[in-house]
């Protein structure tokens, strides 16, 4: 039996069969080793576990997780964990490796991971939860920890969920570990900065793009479709760049002034309506409409598959910047490159969370915490050094900023595995 018996087909329109044609696009790119190509198309390992788990009734059910661990070239394997029912190993797998690549684009020592449990989440009360988790954690202690796989928050997994994790790993390991994971509260040694980090790193993507495409920012309009953490902290943080919204939506629909709407009144709205639909002095806007907005940038930071073949050439927006992960389908992205549509891909606009992740375990190992402005200080740096050598790896390559990204991850990975060898 080879690991192939074990893995999930890909299937046509799914998640894995997208990563896979991502990885053998950028073999070609870059004329990848065979050997280094064949190996990097699997995961390193995939665990299936079952979690018994003491339910509020009295009664037990038994709960499936499952955590693939990509490529551990260029370091520990990184990536979130992922409560919902619709969880399944082929997006496992095909999350684990698009972790790889954004960790190698940001030049960040990881590889790539993703795990998940098949449950509902909110159908569970907290006990449950918790001792689900703690269940979880004790099934994949010998393959977890901070040398060796680091998970972190994702779909209804929370700073709760992480130091439930934390505590789990430490109790059985008999000292506190908290470099086991990130996006800990706080209190337990989690950073400063993690919130407003992933739209922070893409706000830095899209000033640099905007210097190099010659956009001026002052007055430049922007849109963001998903107003949650990644859309609300884009808004926030172009605004002071002289960036206007003029459009926002959320799971109920949106808003438009293109006169510009200010964004604080927008969070206000949110928080107390539940969501940005009628916040006054604006017209309602579907998302639909919003995609299809004349704009200087978009932002979609809600859902996946979003800008697909269907709706790409309506598109006006001279940039992309991609905050969701997998906004666009490939035959979107087509479509975007005949239109002129500068793309800033997902595994670099959005890495600022991983980068800012990194900090958090850098931290915790050394028992040793930054102010918030180091924090950024040091994003900051990494994200314009990132952007620029995509940028240069797109004008060398004369390959729009997709392809770009991933010439540059999946030759760091291969030049890694290279100068490691190919054990034994
Ligand atoms: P979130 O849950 O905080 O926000 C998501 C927002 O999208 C909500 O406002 C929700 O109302 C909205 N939304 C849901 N369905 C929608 C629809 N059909 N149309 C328009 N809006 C819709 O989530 P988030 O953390 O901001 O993550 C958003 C995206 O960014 C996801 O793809 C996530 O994987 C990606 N991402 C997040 C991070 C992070 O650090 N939070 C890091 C990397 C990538």
């Amino acid at each position: 039996m080879s690991i192939e018996d074990v893995l999930p087909e890909a299937g046509q329109d799914g998640p894995l069969y997208a990563a896979l044609t991502q990885l053998d696009d950028a073999a070609e790119l870059i004329g990848l080793a065979p050997a280094i190509h064949q190996k990097l198309r699997k995961p390193k390992r995939v665990i299936a576990v079952s979690i018994p788990t003491l339910m509020d009734d009295g009664s037990h059910q038994v709960f499936t997780g499952y955590r693939a661990q990509h490529s551990m070239e260029r370091g520990p394997c990184k990536g979130g964990l992922r409560y919902h029912p619709d969880v399944n190993l082929e997006e496992v797998i095909a999350g684990a490796m698009w972790m790889t690549w954004k960790c190698a684009v940001v030049n960040i020592p990881y590889g790539g991971a993703k795990g998940g449990v098949i449950c509902n989440p909110k159908e569970m009360s907290q006990g449950e939860l918790e001792r689900m988790t703690r269940r979880f954690t004790s099934e994949l202690v010998e393959v977890i920890g901070p040398e060796k796989d680091i998970p972190a928050p994702e779909l209804y997994t929370d700073a709760q969920t992480m130091a439930w994790i934390m505590d789990t790993y430490s109790m059985q390991k008999g000292y506190s570990v908290p470099a086991v994971v990130t996006g800990k509260p706080t209190v337990l040694g989690g950073s400063l900065g993690r919130e407003a980090a992933t739209g922070r790193g893409c706000v830095f993507a899209i000033r640099e793009a905007m210097c190099r495409l010659g956009l001026p920012l002052t007055g430049a309009t922007f849109a963001v479709q998903g107003f949650g953490n990644v859309g609300r902290w884009v808004a926030r943080l172009l605004e002071p760049l002289g960036l206007k919204l003029v459009a926002a939506t959320d799971s109920q629909g949106g808003c438009l002034n293109p006169d510009g709407i200010s964004v604080e009144a927008l969070v206000e709205h949110k928080v107390q309506s539940g969501t940005v639909v009628g916040l006054p002095g604006t017209d309602r806007i579907t998302n639909k409409e919003l995609l299809a907005l004349e704009c200087d940038v978009l932002v979609p930071a809600a859902l996946e598959n979003v800008i697909h073949q269907g709706n790409a050439g309506d598109v006006r927006a001279k940039m992309i910047a991609e905050g969701a992960n997998g906004p666009t389908t490939p035959a979107a992205q087509e479509i975007l490159n005949d239109k002129g549509i500068f793309v800033i891909p997902d595994i670099l606009a959005n890495a600022g969370g991983v980068t800012v992740s990194y900090f958090e375990w850098v931290q915790g190992l050394q028992a040793y915490f930054w102010t918030e402005e180091e924090v950024n200080e040091r994003l900051e740096a990494i994200m314009v050094r990132a952007f620029e050598e995509v940028y240069a790896e797109s004008q060398a390559r004369n390959v729009d900023m997709r392809a770009a990204a991933m010439a540059v991850a999946v030759g760091r990975v291969a030049e890694a595995q290279r100068m490691r060898g190919i054990y034994p």
